[in-house]
């Protein structure tokens, strides 16, 4: 499968399919709105332009998309002069922009039913790593064809995941984004804090780096405690919540807003009204599982 078909080459499509045509692979584009700088660098490594869906897939047996949202997906494989319309039986799509998992999910059915086999494989990682190559990349579909499409990824990336069924690609990237994204602003908060307090940033960054606050609970608390089903104490959640709220103190001192802070303390206040007052900090797992009826 050496011709592929590329649709969205803007800030991350452009670098990816610069680095499938290094790969010599044929690759044509399709983007009504492509930038002429974007172009120019396609052209230069060879790429062709289509000016419609129907014509990219005539000749591609690979379509690969990379837009800014779900319906821009939807339009492009479900709509007029789209993907699903196409007669190329032996057609694989992969669509690699980070959209709702339901969406990928509703898209990878109704090509299916066309016989048309879909992947959903967000990336991770920076801009940077799109021009270098060095994308995560995590994939979800059909096993029993992702062997057909694993070379073409890792033209692409350096880390390709296979996650499982269709939509887990979507669905461990948000997972991820969520993580990331929310302790994004827990970090700003933190370091903002160790700046108003007259602490050496360096220092704090170092020091923070060997505990839980640095190393991060999956790394660290949870493997020696909750996944080891022992939530005995350990530091107390009672002592955690003590801490919590002298951090917070100490901040509005500072004339700091821990704003996510305050969200989480109603979470531990709500844990240490029952059993959970004694247990180990990381059984906020099984609180957290509980109130949301997992299992
Ligand atoms: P972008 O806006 O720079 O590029 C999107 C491209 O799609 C544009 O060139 C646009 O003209 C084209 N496009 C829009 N609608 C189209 C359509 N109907 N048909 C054909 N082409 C169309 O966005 P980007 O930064 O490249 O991001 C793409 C996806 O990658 C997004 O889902 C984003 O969340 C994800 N992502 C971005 C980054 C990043 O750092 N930029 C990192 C990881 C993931």
């Amino acid at each position: 499968m050496k011709d592929i078909g590329f649709i969205g080459v803007g800030t991350m499509g452009c670098p990816m399919a610069s680095n499938i045509l290094r790969n010599n692979y044929n690759l044509s584009f399709y983007d009504p709105y492509v930038s002429e700088e974007n172009k120019k660098k396609l052209f230069d490594l060879g790429a062709i332009e289509k000016s419609s869906i129907a014509d990219l897939c005539i000749k591609n047996e690979i379509i690969i998309s990379m837009l800014p949202n779900g319906n821009d997906v939807e339009e492009i494989s479900l709509g007029k002069d789209s993907i699903i319309n196409q007669s190329n039986k032996e057609l694989i799509f992969i669509d690699m922009s980070t959209i709702l998992p339901s969406d990928s999910i509703y898209i990878n059915k109704k090509l299916n039913e066309k016989n048309i086999e879909m992947y959903d494989a967000p990336v991770g990682r920076l801009v940077s790593n799109a021009i270098d190559g060095t994308l995560l990349i995590m994939v979800g579909g059909n096993k029993n064809n992702y062997s057909k499409i694993e070379k073409i990824l890792n033209c692409m990336g350096s880390d390709v995941i296979y996650c499982g069924k269709a939509g887990s690609g979507s669905t461990m990237k948000i997972i991820n984004n969520y993580m990331s994204i929310v302790s994004n602003i827990v970090t700003a908060e933190t370091l903002s804090l160790v700046d108003k307090s007259g602490i050496n940033r360096e220092l704090a960054i170092k020091l923070m780096s060997s505990t839980a606050a640095g190393k991060g609970h999956m790394n660290l608390t949870y493997p020696a405690k909750v996944f080891k089903n022992d939530v005995g104490p350990g530091f107390k959640n009672l002592l955690a919540l003590k801490d919590l709220k002298l951090a917070i103190n100490h901040a509005e001192k500072e004339g700091i807003d821990l704003v996510s802070g305050k969200g989480v303390l109603k979470t531990y206040e709500a844990a240490v009204e029952g059993k959970y007052k004694d247990l180990d900090w990381t059984a906020m797992f099984n609180y957290i599982k509980e109130i949301n009826n997992l299992d």
